[in-house]
């Protein structure tokens, strides 16, 4: 103890500090407070001198920008982000550190099995795994998850440890697993780690939870084929997918959310209401759109011509296909070329045309068309631009991950003085968009360059501050609830996107606000200024909707089919009672069509209860029964989706009652 206070108290000869200042480490928390800790203290240290609370409920940790285990020694200065369930890099930790308790369990299980990689995914994670002999169905998800449970409910720590090289490749040699031998021989000597848990070992860079105990529930959610390395003339394995929670209760909740989302799925839907379809002919990932979804997706476009007009936009139209020289101006040839759609070649001249990736940098060429001066300014572009990229064939689904989409997008072209009011109105305009299609739930994130790393971005610094401050205040202005998040900005510029909730509480990102400082540098994009010298625009790109076709699949997915009523497919359906009122049953479709209503007619010979139950699954808002009654005094007896009765009205109230319906929901802009 006495030698301990001496050896505080000397002081290092070069510095002039104190033993004990030496061996102190300066941690900076994510509020910027910085506090000092003992050399050596872990993130769990940190955590439990803030508070026990979380340091009961802390999962991982990042400390300078790398992802920690929450009890790796901190050896130097720096700052340190603890992660609990409620943050995504907490929930990755966890999921990550099951699928080392479920490779375990399977381990057990079937002996002889050969694991490859089984990483966090955005709901839960999965394993790859070669079964060999043995082949698992979802009869044996229960045995599964109760060995998997058992050995969580052992609260072995996760332990990581360096290997040698040769140590790491003799391990997996002895197991015969040539996958993660592969996986080893293309690491570097010296870099590779192990976690150990119980009695198990695998191949692991780290970020694990503390311990298997934290884990209380866990589903294996369903089993699929998966090559090797993605590599289709690779081994087949199998990808074992599951998910796990710190309570019970929340995996059941989750359970009763994908009940909900498969009753929701836009793909179920789409088919049903006949609004798109795919055809492998025509190829993967290129949606057709039916008679009723493309008229639903004109109705929208329509919606957003109207609002864009009044706020000044003006629509361009721009080919499908564009010279590469175009995008390798752009820089997208440099980030996406290889990756992308191969470029076409002419047969004569030999030109390379790629298909459009992008419409941004056929705008610029449209703005370059002329000189401008800054009374012309902000020229803002719109069209729904029909974009092509090249997505692995796995990796596409429905509407929401295609090959070739339309974008309600465009771009605005104005001078770094206009950037804050071309902000507040593009957010208005979002704003408007959101909430005539009945998302009210939503928040907005605004991503700013991280200022200890310049080199990242590009464009002066004056002009980041400028844009940063623009979108804050503007944010702040709107009223939006929002988030500030470091490091997210592109490289050419910071962005607001919105983050809408959708019914059944999933989060979905929308709407794209992004200043550019890029582009109008590359296409040497200008303005004459007040001082008549040549100036570089700011160029803002936004699409509230994103793409036609993800937004319509949200929308399918937020409303269960269940469109607002201006933007339904039909919003009324005629029921004759019987053959003999179907004359009466034209008669009202053809006030309705005079009415602007857009309506059918059920002319089968079927029970009108049929009727009504095929209506119902429909989705059609209204039900318009026709008989006896109603045609002897020229009403009609509406019957709202849903159920609900609304008696007897003549078409014209009728008719008031849709508008009314309509107006509610969809302000004019
Ligand atoms: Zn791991
Ligand atoms: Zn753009």
């Amino acid at each position: 103890m006495v030698k301990a206070i001496a050896r505080i108290n000397s002081r290092c000869y070069l510095c002039g500090l104190t033993d004990l200042a030496l061996r102190m480490i300066q941690i900076t928390l994510p509020d910027g407070t910085v506090k000092e800790y003992q050399k050596g203290s872990t993130p769990m240290d940190v955590a439990m001198s803030i508070s026990e609370g979380l340091a009961r409920n802390v999962l991982s940790a990042r400390f300078n920008g790398t992802v920690v285990e929450t009890v790796s020694p901190l050896l130097e200065n720096g700052s340190l982000v603890l992660f609990t369930w409620n943050e995504a890099e907490g929930k990755k930790a966890f999921w990550h550190s099951t699928s080392h308790v479920v490779a375990q369990a399977l381990e057990e299980l079937y002996p002889g099995i050969k694991l490859t990689i089984g990483p966090a995914i955005e709901n839960g994670f999965y394993y790859d795994v070669d079964f060999g002999e043995h082949s698992i169905s979802e009869k044996d998800f229960p045995e599964i998850e109760k060995k998997a449970l058992e050995i969580a409910r052992g609260k072995h720590d996760f332990k990581m440890r360096g290997v040698s090289k040769q140590d790491a490749l003799e391990f997996y040699r002895k197991q015969g697993n040539e996958f993660k031998v592969e996986l080893i021989e293309n690491l570097e000597d010296g870099s590779i780690t192990f976690c150990d848990h119980d009695t198990f070992t695998d191949l692991c860079r780290g970020g694990h939870i503390p311990n298997t105990g934290i884990i209380k529930a866990i589903k294996i959610l369903n089993v699929a084929g998966a090559y090797w390395r993605g590599d289709e003339n690779k081994p087949q394995l199998t990808r074992v997918y599951g998910i796990s929670f710190p309570k019970q209760k929340e995996l059941t909740g989750y359970l009763h959310l994908l009940e909900e989302a498969r009753k929701r799925d836009h793909r179920k839907l789409g088919k049903e209401l006949e609004l798109f379809t795919f055809s492998q002919k025509v190829g993967q990932g290129l949606p057709l759109w039916l008679p009723k979804g493309a008229a639903l997706r004109e109705r929208l476009e329509q919606f957003l011509k109207k609002a864009q007009k009044k706020a000044g936009y003006e629509m361009v139209i721009s080919p499908h296909i564009g010279q590469k020289e175009l995008y390798v101006t752009s820089g997208h040839y440099a980030k996406y070329g290889e990756s992308s759609f191969q470029p076409i070649h002419t047969p004569k001249e030999d030109e390379e045309f790629l298909l459009k990736p992008m419409n941004c940098p056929h705008h610029c060429e449209i703005y370059n068309t002329r000189p401008f001066s800054y009374r012309e300014l902000p020229k803002r572009y719109a069209e729904f631009g029909t974009v092509y990229r090249y997505e692995q064939s796995g990796e596409l689904h429905g509407l929401t991950r295609v090959r070739g989409f339309t974008q309600d997008d465009a771009h605005i072209f104005c001078t770094p003085e206009q950037l804050d009011q071309e902000f507040k109105s593009v957010i208005d305009l979002s704003l408007y968009v959101l909430e005539s299609l009945g998302f009210d739930n939503y928040r907005a994130q605004v991503s700013v360059r991280d200022p200890e790393q310049p080199e990242k971005y590009i464009g002066k610094i004056e002009n980041w501050e400028k844009a940063e401050r623009a979108i804050i205040n503007a944010a702040e202005e709107k009223g939006l609830e929002f988030v500030i998040v470091k490091g997210e900005a592109a490289f050419y510029g910071p962005k607001l996107d919105f983050m809408v909730k959708d019914a059944i509480g999933r989060n979905w990102q929308l709407g794209t606000i992004q200043v550019d400082y890029n582009l109008p540098e590359r296409f040497d994009l200008t303005y004459k200024g007040s001082d008549n010298e040549l100036h570089r625009p700011v160029m803002i790109h936004r699409a509230p909707f994103g793409s036609m076709e993800r937004f319509i699949a949200l929308l399918l997915e937020h409303t269960g089919g269940n469109f607002p009523l201006w933007l339904t497919p039909d919003q009324a359906i005629i029921l004759p009672v019987s053959e003999k009122h179907e004359k009466y049953a034209e008669k009202v479709f053809n006030s309705l069509e005079n009415h602007e209503i857009r309506a059918l007619v059920d002319e089968r010979n079927e029970t009108v209860g049929k009727k009504i139950r095929e209506a119902e699954l429909n989705k059609i808002p209204f039900m318009l029964i026709v008989g006896e009654n109603e045609e002897e005094n020229g009403s009609i007896s509406v019957r709202r989706h849903g159920g609900e009765d609304l008696g007897s009205l003549t078409v014209n109230d009728f008719a008031d009652l849709v508008e009314k319906e309509i107006s509610s929901t969809l302000k004019s802009f």
